[in-house]
């Protein structure tokens, strides 16, 4: 169990932010009312319509009955309305008369004569009746006019269904927000406004801001010379760099509004319906200039065109074709500046990248040691935090963090001090969300048979021996056999420095410290595990970006290839190249593997220790296991 399990952490964080952010702009209230309106008025036309079947029932003749009634001339009067389904007849009392409905002291006697009859052909009926008139029976029948109303109030009980489900298709298009689109933020009505300064590190990022905050503050100064001002701002860097916090941060210093819209809020299921949303995005902007346009993960609808006709690829392109026209249709005077966030830019269509589009691309990397400092300490500025606490320190443990996950391990941080009841968050606290947010929470109550515990033992104490003899590994934090999330135990490293560069020797190294689990259970238990499954996941994508990224293996040469962006680019190197590249791949891992072996074949003592006090003690911290190899 290594780092892998924080890239998977990684990315079921960003799924939820994404789930959230749908939840928030398209499930609003106002939808709730729409539906509790619509269950309401469903609900009073069933009611309405049951109430009347009821009250019908009791007084029900069967049409075959009626017939026969009519010829036995039992009936008075018919009243109905042509081309309706129901008939009211009217019987003659038992002395075959016809009572006068005018008469009031008939009314108890007439309530009880007269029945509703279904028709099943009313047309038929009418006819049928005439004939019966002209034959000599006295009925007295005078079928009425359709009244509107009438026709109106049971359309709408046939149409009903059609209707809920015209209604819902309405609610539908209400939750995908198809009225109104973006959502506008103004700082200068906002309370909660973005300035730089919510901004950590990211300097030279910032610099490059301040010149589009100029754009939006004062336009003229640049149109007078003659500049053209840029339209459209990329913004390129993983989930939770601070993309949108600095697009927001931009719209704070110029104190314009900000609309906001996520690229994949464009791409909906009915067609056409991308490239108008486009359309009333721009709209409203050039209404409320100046201001930003921010759209998020731009690459949901700037993907490289096709010509496939797929639907939905065809929508793709209309959507991106509308934002092009909208784009170059608007006036360069810098009063809509449009930013666009991506995390896959090399996805993006090139006709977006012109000048006059997308001309400028910043790319926003993860924050190094000093600037997750920075970002700790803003975020801790409306936190409780003791004072004792090293952000420094966790500023080192966190190497690969995101800004987004950093706020989310003060968060945690906090949860886990009110849960326990303490009056600050302290370091302890901090350091419990870091693992709680990389290898998940700690599972004490968790059952583990003896022999799993001595296979995990083994894992473990393979990586952090291995890890000791490794000159450019990381020093070895803390290593531990109680399940935490997914895993059974884990080895924490202590990274203190951030590289920009890895070299080859390294990345071999890593691969032996990742293999290191899997070799330890083979010289200690004779046997291998399931447990390194992840282990070997991480480790044969660090052995195939060698060869196919870094071009770091002889054999296959210095070449980088993308294979996700471009699968035919390998066929263009020749017909063996794949082979060569799976052999080679095959041979640093098989390497690795040996190496790791070796190692701990050497220092088998020091791994039976090791293994020795995890069984002992479940966990031990940096002292405990520099100790072992002290004496
Ligand atoms: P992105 O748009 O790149 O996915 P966001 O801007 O939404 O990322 O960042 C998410 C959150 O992470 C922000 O709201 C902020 O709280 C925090 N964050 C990210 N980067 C920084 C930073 N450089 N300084 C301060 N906070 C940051
Ligand atoms: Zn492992």
């Amino acid at each position: 169990m290594q780092e892998d399990s924080k890239e998977r952490l990684e990315e079921k964080k960003d799924l939820e932010k994404k789930g959230n952010t749908k939840n928030n702009n398209g499930f609003n209230k106002k939808i709730l009312w729409i539906i509790i309106l619509l269950a309401i008025v469903v609900s009073a036309v069933v009611g309405y319509f049951l109430y009347n079947k009821m009250k019908d029932e009791k007084n029900k003749v069967e049409y075959t009955q009626l017939i026969r009634d009519i010829d036995e001339g039992k009936i008075g009067q018919i009243e109905m309305t042509m081309g309706s389904s129901t008939a009211v007849v009217t019987y003659k009392d038992e002395n075959g008369n016809v009572l006068d409905k005018e008469d009031k002291a008939n009314k108890e006697k007439l309530k009880e004569l007269t029945k509703t009859a279904i028709i099943p052909n009313s047309q038929a009926f009418i006819e049928l009746i005439q004939n019966k008139v002209e034959e000599g029976n006295e009925i007295s029948f005078n079928p009425k006019e359709q009244n509107i109303i009438v026709t109106i109030g049971s359309g709408i009980i046939t149409f009903l269904p059609t209707l809920i489900m015209i209604a819902l298709i309405f609610v539908l298009f209400q939750m995908q927000g198809l009225g109104d689109k973006g959502k506008v933020y103004d700082p200068s009505v906002s309370s909660d406004k973005i300035t730089f300064e919510d901004v950590a590190g990211l300097k030279e990022e910032k610099a490059e801001m301040i010149e589009i905050v100029d754009f939006l503050k004062e336009p003229k100064k640049y149109a007078k010379m003659g500049a053209r001002v840029p339209k459209g701002v990329l913004l390129c860097g993983k989930p939770g760099t601070g993309k949108t916090l600095i697009a927001k941060a931009i719209a704070g210093e110029a104190d314009v509004p900000f609309i906001s819209m996520s690229g994949s809020e464009f791409i909906e299921m009915f067609a056409g319906l991308g490239a108008s949303r486009v359309r009333k995005l721009f709209e409203k902007a050039q209404k409320i200039s100046p201001c930003i346009v921010f759209i998020d993960e731009i690459d949901a609808i700037g993907s490289r065109r096709t010509n496939s006709n797929g639907g939905a690829d065809a929508e793709n392109n209309q959507t991106l074709n509308q934002l092009l026209v909208e784009m170059d249709g608007f006036e360069t005077d810098g009063s809509v500046i449009v930013i666009a966030a991506t995390n896959r830019p090399e996805m993006l269509d090139e006709a977006l990248l012109r000048p006059g589009r997308f001309d400028r691309t910043i790319t926003i990397g993860l924050p190094d040691i000093t600037d997750r400092e920075e970002i700790l300490k803003i975020h801790s500025r409306n936190k409780k935090v003791s004072d004792e606490v090293d952000f420094k320190s966790i500023a080192e443990d966190t190497a690969g963090f995101s800004g987004a996950e950093l706020e989310n391990i003060l968060n945690e941080a906090a949860i886990l001090a009110a849960s326990k009841r303490h009056k600050e968050i302290t370091n302890e606290d901090i350091e419990e969300a870091v693992k709680k947010v990389t290898v998940g929470l700690e599972k004490k109550d968790k059952v583990v048979s003896e022999k799993d515990k001595k296979l995990t033992a083994y894992h473990e104490a393979g990586h952090a021996v291995v890890s000791r003899y490794l000159e450019t590994q990381d020093n070895v934090k803390e290593v531990s056999i109680i399940p935490r999330g997914f895993a059974g135990g884990y080895t924490m490293y202590k990274t203190n420095e951030d590289k920009f560069y890895i070299s080859k020797t390294e990345m071999e190294e890593k691969l032996i410290a990742l293999l290191g689990g899997r070799a330890a259970e083979k010289i200690a238990l004779n046997d291998i595990s399931t447990g390194a499954s992840n282990d070997l996941e991480v480790a044969m994508k660090v052995a195939r970006d060698m060869v196919t990224v870094y071009g770091m293996s002889e054999k296959v040469g210095p070449m980088s290839m993308n294979l996700e962006k471009d699968p035919y680019q390998i066929q263009l190197l020749g017909n063996n190249l794949e082979d060569e590249i799976g052999k080679e791949v095959r041979t640093i891992l098989e390497k690795a593997y040996e190496n790791a072996q070796e190692l701990l074949r050497i220092h088998r003592d020091k791994l039976d220790q090791v293994a020795g006090r995890l069984l002992e003690k479940e966990k031990i911290n940096e002292k405990e296991f520099n100790e072992i190899f002290d004496e």
